[in-house]
C-alpha cells in the first residue's frame, strides 16, 4: 500500500490529540483497528494513537485523561463522550503467563511497536502529519486479499498470548476474512496458552463476535481448531448429528444458521447459538414416524445453558435471559384460545416475548431450505394474537388482580403468611381462564370458597 492515507477519515478529536503531542515535541501515529477499518472502507468504531511520549508525558499532555493502563503506557482521552486510547510505543517482550508481557519495554521506533501487534492488518501505522502509511508486515496486501495473518511467527505469537487465537476467530467473522493457512495451523498447537485466557475475556470475545453478520464463521474456526472443545464442549455434541425430515442441517449447523439469522443484540444471539444445545442428549428414534425425535430438548437445553453461562461469567440477568429463551424457544401455535395465549405469556414472561419472536424466526430460517410465507404464517398469527391479548390489558400477574393480600386478610379474616400468596396464585389461575372474574366482589367470593375448601379460615 503506497497511497497516502486520507487523513480526513480521522475525527477532529484524533487530530487534536496528535497536535497536542506535536506541540510538546512528541511524535505520534494512528494505529490499530481504526486504521484497518478506514483502509477497508468501513467507518472505524474506535481510534488508537501510538506515540513516543512516555506515560508521564501523556499525563502532563492530557491532565484529564483516564490512566486506563499506565503500566503498559496507555491512557484514555475522552472527548465528546468518545474514548481514544493513546499508548506509548512498546517493543516486544517475554510473556510467561500466557496473557501479559513480563515487562513493558518502551521504544522510539514505530516499526518495533507494530511488530508486537497481533495481525498484519492490525499492524499498520499512519503518520498523521503526512498521511504516509507505514506497513512493514504487508497488512495492506492482506487487507486487499482479505487474509488474516499473524505478524511474525504465528506459533510464537499465539504461544505468548492466548487471547490472540480467539481474536483470530473473531476477526474471521467480523472482517469476513480468511485465515492464512500457516496462521490457522498455529492455533491447535498453542491451545495450551489459550487455556489460560480468563472466562471473562472469552465471553467478551464471544459478544464482540456476535456483531458480525455471520458469527458462525468464528465458531467454525473455534470448532475446527479445538478452541470450542475448551470453552463449550456441549456444542460439539451436535456436530454431525442428523436431525429429521424438517431439517436440512445437523444440530451443529442448525445452531450456526439460527445464530446467523438471529436479528438482535449479542446476548440474544448467544441464546440462538445455544437454543438446541439439549438436542443431542434427548435424541431418540421413533418407530412410529421412522424419524428422530428430541422430546424435552428445550428443558434439557435450559438445564445445560445455565452452567455454560455461569462458566463464561455472563451476568445474572444475561444468564437468566439465555436460559429462559432456551427453555421457551419451542412453541407450536395452532389457533390457541385467548386463555391459552395468556397462559403462554405468563409462562415465558412478558419481558421475553420480543426475544422469542426474533429467536423463533431465526430458528425457522435456520432449518436450511429457504422458507416461504406459509412457513412463517403461524408465527405471524401468534404474534398478532399475543398483541391482541396484551392490548386487552387482562391480568397476567398477581399484581394485576383487583384484590391484593391485604384485601384478603381483611375481608376473609386470614392471618398473614404463605397461604395468602397461594390464594392469590389460585385467583390468578382462575382469572387467566376468565378475565371477567377480575373484579373485587367476584374475587373475594372465589377466595372465600377456596379458603373454606382448604380449611384456611
Ligand atoms: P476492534 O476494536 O475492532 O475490536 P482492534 O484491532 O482495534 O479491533 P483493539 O482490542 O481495539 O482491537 O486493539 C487495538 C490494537 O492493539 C489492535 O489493532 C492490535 O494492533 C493491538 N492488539 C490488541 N490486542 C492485542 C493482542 N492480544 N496481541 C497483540 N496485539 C494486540
Ligand atoms: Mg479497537
Amino acid at each position: 500500500m503506497t497511497d497516502a492515507f486520507d487523513l480526513r477519515l480521522a475525527p477532529a478529536a484524533v487530530h487534536g490529540i496528535v497536535a497536542r503531542l506535536r506541540e510538546l515535541g512528541f511524535r505520534s501515529w494512528l494505529v490499530g483497528g481504526g486504521v484497518r477499518d478506514a483502509l477497508r472502507g468501513v467507518p472505524p468504531a474506535d481510534w488508537d494513537v501510538a506515540t513516543d511520549a512516555r506515560p508521564d508525558d501523556l499525563l502532563r499532555a492530557f491532565p484529564k485523561a483516564v490512566p486506563t493502563g499506565l503500566q503498559h503506557g496507555t491512557v484514555t482521552v475522552v472527548e465528546d463522550g468518545e474514548h481514544y486510547e493513546v499508548t506509548t510505543l512498546r517493543g516486544e517482550s517475554a510473556y510467561s503467563d500466557g496473557r501479559h508481557p513480563d515487562a513493558v519495554r518502551f521504544v522510539d521506533d514505530v516499526t518495533a511497536d507494530l511488530a508486537r501487534r497481533d495481525f498484519t492488518v492490525n499492524a499498520i501505522a499512519v503518520d498523521p502529519a503526512t498521511g504516509a502509511v507505514i506497513d512493514p508486515f504487508g497488512g495492506g496486501r492482506d487487507l486487499a486479499a482479505r487474509v488474516l495473518r499473524a505478524v511474525g511467527e504465528p506459533r510464537e505469537r499465539f504461544a505468548e498470548d492466548g487471547l490472540r487465537v480467539l481474536r483470530a476467530a473473531r476477526f474471521v467473522a467480523t472482517l469476513e476474512f480468511e485465515l492464512d493457512p500457516a496462521t490457522a495451523a498455529a492455533i491447535a498447537p498453542t491451545l495450551g496458552t489459550f487455556r489460560k485466557v480468563s472466562p471473562e475475556r472469552v465471553r467478551d470475545e464471544w459478544l464482540k463476535t456476535m456483531k458480525a453478520r455471520r458469527p458462525s464463521r468464528a465458531f467454525e474456526v473455534m470448532r475446527a481448531t479445538g478452541m470450542l472443545a475448551i470453552t463449550c464442549p456441549e456444542l460439539l455434541e451436535g456436530v454431525g448429528m442428523a436431525q429429521n425430515r424438517w431439517h436440512a442441517f445437523d444440530v451443529w449447523r442448525h445452531g450456526m444458521a439460527c445464530m446467523d439469522h438471529c436479528v438482535g443484540d449479542a446476548v440474544l444471539r448467544v441464546a440462538a447459538l445455544l437454543h438446541d444445545v439439549g438436542k443431542p442428549r434427548t435424541r431418540a428414534f421413533s418407530d412410529k414416524t421412522r424419524d428422530w425425535t428430541f422430546y424435552d430438548h428445550d428443558r434439557v437445553g435450559a438445564v445445560m445453558a445455565e452452567p455454560i453461562c455461569e462458566r463464561l461469567r455472563f451476568s445474572n440477568d444475561e444468564r437468566r435471559r439465555v436460559v429462559d429463551l432456551v427453555r421457551h424457544h419451542l412453541f407450536h401455535y395452532d389457533e390457541w384460545t385467548d386463555a391459552a395465549v395468556r397462559r403462554w405469556i405468563r409462562r415465558v414472561g412478558r419481558e421475553r416475548i420480543a426475544d422469542l419472536w426474533a429467536l423463533n424466526e431465526a430458528d425457522l430460517r435456520g432449518k436450511g431450505d429457504a422458507i416461504d410465507a406459509g412457513d412463517m404464517a403461524p408465527l405471524l398469527r401468534m404474534k398478532e394474537h399475543v398483541a391482541r391479548v396484551l392490548a386487552a390489558g387482562d391480568a397476567l400477574t398477581v399484581r394485576d388482580l383487583a384484590v391484593d393480600g391485604a384485601d384478603l386478610m381483611r375481608e376473609l379474616g386470614l392471618p398473614p403468611g404463605k397461604g395468602i400468596g397461594i390464594l392469590l396464585g389460585e385467583l390468578l389461575e382462575l382469572v387467566t381462564e376468565d378475565p371477567a372474574r377480575n373484579e373485587p366482589a367476584a374475587l373475594l367470593a372465589l377466595a372465600r370458597r377456596i379458603a373454606a375448601d382448604r380449611g384456611m379460615a
